[in-house]
């Protein structure tokens, strides 16, 4: 029984979750221009369910989501379930204005001041880690192509359903972790990149849940464990498409403007964290020896640094300009996508515009050096915990002129709730619930 086809009309929080209503795929095109009904203090859940009080909004107001059509999403692969059928929207005022506590919207001002500055435009992809879990489910060894064929017909039907989905998966591997996994998918402007981002997770979510498994893109299942991060790739091009972060004489590969643009999201790290690694668990997961981020550092290919210069490949006649990327990897899945890049480009573009200091290629591992030897080198340590990221943007004037007030303080309320929701809980009961929600 597939019943009548519903289209959501969705829009990811600040929680990373995608929430919205849905309307009848007959009436979609009735539909579209005037979105659906939201409410403010949406954008002020907390993961676990109690919207964060107090918030800028309280009971009042009224919102539409309203649909971008370039963001559809519509996969039809189940005889027995209807089509997996959404578009992310912008939360707008109901005449149809921007609202200023969406997320997607700061994202679309941050690319236009980017392309203000410096007549470039983002191109970006986000590497996504997830665990599948189900009952009686043996995971197979990491990297196994084993783990691969256990979850038959996993990988063809999340594959098949990502490309329905628009979303240009590239590869299928199993990772590292019990039972984790990552579908890279291809590069796209920056807009589309933070909605594939959000897209591709429920697409993943959806082909487990109807074979039974549940998927989750927890940046950590249990204290000690392996890490599933959100690895946010990097680059800008000309407006004939000419890659900009490109210059094989320079140091590591990467030209001036790379560097600074890497330099101004290194001296703004700790308080971007509260938005690219905003959970209490986020914060298990960074620190030294989980190939996570370690250190507040650049490093050319190294999986401990915060930014990662990927190798370039020239087999096959690859180009390496084009290849050129920075891998941000202090980000997991509980960010909402748009919030986290569009503070990553605006770091990006104040290190350009204030032509910051290129910051160091480190090597080798900085956990054996002492503070004082890793102070004279310039390596800057990460939050060691979400209150303490949450104090830094608090602390830091210039991250948080960025954000508009309603959504910095929004944000700001959401993540002290959460907090507090979880004290009291042990790390594994922590844990749990977090694997519950993402
Ligand atoms: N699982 C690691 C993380 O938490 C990433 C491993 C890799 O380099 O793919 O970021
Ligand atoms: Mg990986």
């Amino acid at each position: 029984m597939r019943g009548e086809e519903l289209v959501g009309f969705l829009h990811a929080d600040v929680s990373g979750l995608l929430r919205g209503r849905s309307v009848p795929d007959s009436e979609l095109e009735e539909r579209i221009g005037a979105g659906v009904g939201w409410v403010p203090a949406d954008q002020a859940l907390t993961p676990f369910g109690p919207i964060a009080e107090p918030n800028p909004w309280g009971s009042t107001g009224d919102l539409r989501l309203l649909p971008d059509r370039d963001s559809e999403v519509r996969v039809d692969l189940w005889e027995d379930a209807s089509p997996l059928h959404f578009f992310l929207c912008d939360a707008t005022n109901t005449d149809g204005s921007p609202w200023d506590a969406c997320p997607r919207t700061l994202l679309k001002h941050a690319l236009s001041w980017l392309e203000e500055e410096t007549g470039l435009r983002l191109i970006s992809s986000f590497e996504q880690e997830f665990v599948l879990e189900g009952p009686a489910f043996e995971p197979g060894p990491g990297f196994s192509f084993e783990a691969q064929r256990l979850v038959e017909p996993f990988a063809p039907l999340v594959f098949a359903a990502l490309r329905q989905a628009g979303l240009a998966p590239e590869t299928f591997l199993p990772e590292y972790g019990s039972g984790q996994y990552e579908i890279p998918c291809s590069p796209a402007p920056g807009l589309f990149a933070a909605d594939r981002a959000a897209a591709m997770r429920e697409v993943v979510r959806e082909v487990a849940r109807t074979l039974g498994y549940r998927a989750s893109f927890t940046p950590m299942v249990a204290p000690g464990g392996v890490g599933s991060g959100v690895h946010i790739h990097m680059s800008l091009v000309d407006p004939e498409g000419r890659p900009a972060f490109y210059d094989p004489d320079r140091p590591g590969q990467m030209s001036l403007l790379a560097a600074r643009f890497a330099a101004g999201i290194l001296e703004h790290l700790p308080a971007l964290c509260a938005f690219t690694a905003p959970s209490v668990v986020s914060y298990l997961r960074l620190g030294p020896h989980h190939w996570s981020a370690g250190f507040g550092t650049m490093s050319e290919r190294e999986r401990e640094a915060t930014i990662r210069i990927p190798p370039l490949v020239e087999l096959s006649g690859g180009d390496p300009a084009r290849q050129f990327n920075l891998e941000f990897r202090a980000a997991d899945a509980t960010a909402c996508p748009h919030l986290a890049l569009a503070v990553l480009v605006l770091a990006g573009v104040r290190g350009i515009r204030e032509e910051l200091p290129e910051p160091p290629l480190m090597e080798g591992d900085l956990s054996e050096l002492d503070d004082e030897e890793r102070r004279r080198l310039g390596v800057k340590t990460l939050p060691a915990s979400l209150e303490e990221a949450l104090r830094a943007l608090e602390a830091d004037e210039v991250v948080r002129s960025w954000v508009p007030d309603d959504l910095l303080e929004c944000h700001i309320g959401v993540k002290r709730t959460e907090i507090s929701l979880l004290q009291g809980l042990s790390l594994e009961e922590a844990c749990e619930r977090y694997l519950r929600v993402y």
